[in-house]
């Protein structure tokens, strides 16, 4: 699917590059260790899926829904709409994300986290737009920065559209 209004920011094989790079670093540092992976819904469904083929180590993955954005603007807002199926206490928790905006949703994630008694939290996020931090979160494993703009595709979307598109776009807002 490639819609004509949507341009080009990474194509596919750029993106499945990286992801293939950021599996290989994550499969050396978690050679020993009792890997979840907690992608945030629904946003990094199609990145985590890509990302675990790429991590040769067994592993469980779980899946948190969290709302922040309504339309194109960060309400600060974040709410758990779906929670773990398990518990995470002494496990070694990967976060996999979509994007890293403002920060705020991260920000409160990873405070969530740290209650339930994980052996570690780490951050992976495909994209991070810097222009807009309001509050600053390390990212441990980093697909790709890119500039202030509205991005969709790859599981990103707009009001529910775009995310199978297979690379990450700019909607082009003259059509
Ligand atoms: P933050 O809390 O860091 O501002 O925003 C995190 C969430 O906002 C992301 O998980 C994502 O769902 C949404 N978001 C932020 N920037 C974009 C963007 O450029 N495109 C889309 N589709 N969603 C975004």
């Amino acid at each position: 699917m490639s819609p004509a209004h949507v341009n080009v920011l990474l194509d596919a094989e750029t993106i499945q590059r990286r992801v293939a790079e950021l599996g290989a670093e994550i499969t050396r540092d978690y050679r020993d260790k009792d890997l979840v992976t907690i992608g945030c819904l629904k946003g990094s469904t199609v990145f985590m899926s890509d990302l675990v083929r790429t991590i040769d180590l067994p592993l469980r993955m779980d899946y948190l829904g969290l709302r922040s954005y309504e339309g194109t603007q960060s309400t600060g807002v974040v709410q758990i709409t779906s929670d773990l199926t398990r518990p995470i206490d002494g496990c070694d928790v990967l976060i996999v994300e979509d994007i890293v905006d403002t920060g705020l949703t991260m920000s409160y994630l990873l405070e969530n986290l740290a209650t339930r008694h994980p052996r570690s939290v780490k951050l992976c996020s495909l994209l991070h737009k810097p222009a807009r931090t309001r509050v600053k979160v390390d990212i441990h494993y980093l697909g790709f920065t890119i500039e202030d703009h509205f991005v969709v595709g790859y599981g990103l979307d707009y009001d529910e559209l775009y995310r199978n598109v297979p690379f990450i776009g700019i909607l082009d807002p003259s059509k």
